[in-house]
């Protein structure tokens, strides 16, 4: 049953899915709490300054989590996000899906394997690059991952090289946005492992992550996005706009692990901003005790 949720209703065709739900038994979560300590921090005073700790560690911290909650008033959040424990020192086991020669292929993941109250934001394709989303983020020192199509990104990669500056991990979303599995091996090596080239360039790295627009894939996908240097295949729980999100289970709520999909879209496409979706989903995740987390630290 979680399964079918997991693919949201498609059907599996040839596609080799392993759900990792399982994987979660057995994966502690991790005693924390302390933050994450190697963020990349803003100037805009998030952490403790020096004249707090003089003040001694209490009073210290008193005045970081005012200022913490000024900012988030500021953006008009109520009280400012959890801050997401320690990621695990191991990254949870995932299992990847396996051809019949006995290769292995992309681990596909729509939600982490953890017991920790922790969910991850991804954004997908590239279309407005919207500053204020960016500084947003960095001030509340927010981690998301971007999944980049280049069709879109290319028109400005220096707007998604200043997000990686600040640690946001960029990856693939193909050239062109197609549905994958109505083009021939050629087609999508094309679109795939392309964009594996143009984002080094771009980004000087290549990404381990990838995910299909649409989330169509076969099993042909998993083993091209191998050959090109992809491991993971990470997926979606819900889908979040600027009013609304689209829960995949039934009991509407977030659960430790979930990851959310949303867009680089503005008002031009919707009733809202790339500030507005953050704020619905950062409203949401602490409403129900929930920090977000970066997603390259758990996969
Ligand atoms: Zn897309």
């Amino acid at each position: 049953m979680r399964l079918v949720g997991l693919l949201r209703g498609r059907p599996v065709r040839d596609v080799v899915v392993w759900c990792v739900l399982g994987a979660a038994a057995g994966y502690g979560a991790v005693a924390g709490g302390g933050g994450r300590d190697d963020e990349p921090v803003s100037g805009s005073g998030i952490a403790a300054p020096a004249a707090g700790a003089a003040l001694g560690p209490a009073r210290g911290q008193e005045g970081a989590s005012a200022r913490r909650a000024a900012v988030a008033r500021r953006w008009g959040l109520a009280a400012p996000p959890l801050r997401a424990p320690k990621p695990p020192s191991e990254k949870p086991d995932l299992v990847p899906a396996r051809r019949a020669g006995g290769r292995e292929l992309p681990a596909v993941v729509s939600r982490v394997p953890t017991d920790q109250r922790v969910v991850f934001l991804t954004i997908d394709d590239g279309d407005d690059k919207d500053p204020e989303f960016v500084r947003m983020m960095r001030e509340l020192d927010v981690p998301y991952s971007a999944f980049l199509s280049h069709y879109l990104a290319k028109e400005d990669y220096g707007y998604f090289r200043g997000m990686q500056k600040l640690g946001t991990g960029l990856h693939n979303h193909t050239l062109n946005h197609p549905f994958l599995p109505g083009l021939d091996a050629a087609g999508q090596r094309k679109e795939i492992c392309g964009q594996q080239r143009n984002l080094r360039r771009e980004t000087g790295r290549r990404p381990r992550l990838f995910r299909p627009p649409y989330g169509e894939y076969t099993a042909q996908t998993l083993r091209i996005a191998r050959s090109c240097g992809i491991r993971v295949v990470p997926l979606w729980t819900q889908e979040v706009f600027p009013d609304r999100m689209d829960h995949g289970g039934a009991d509407r709520r977030l659960h430790p692990g979930d990851i959310i999909l949303t867009h680089f879209r503005g008002r031009g496409d919707w009733p809202g901003s790339m500030p507005d979706v953050a704020r619905r989903v950062l409203r949401t995740a602490t409403e129900q005790g929930f920090a977000l987390a970066r997603l390259e630290d758990y996969v």
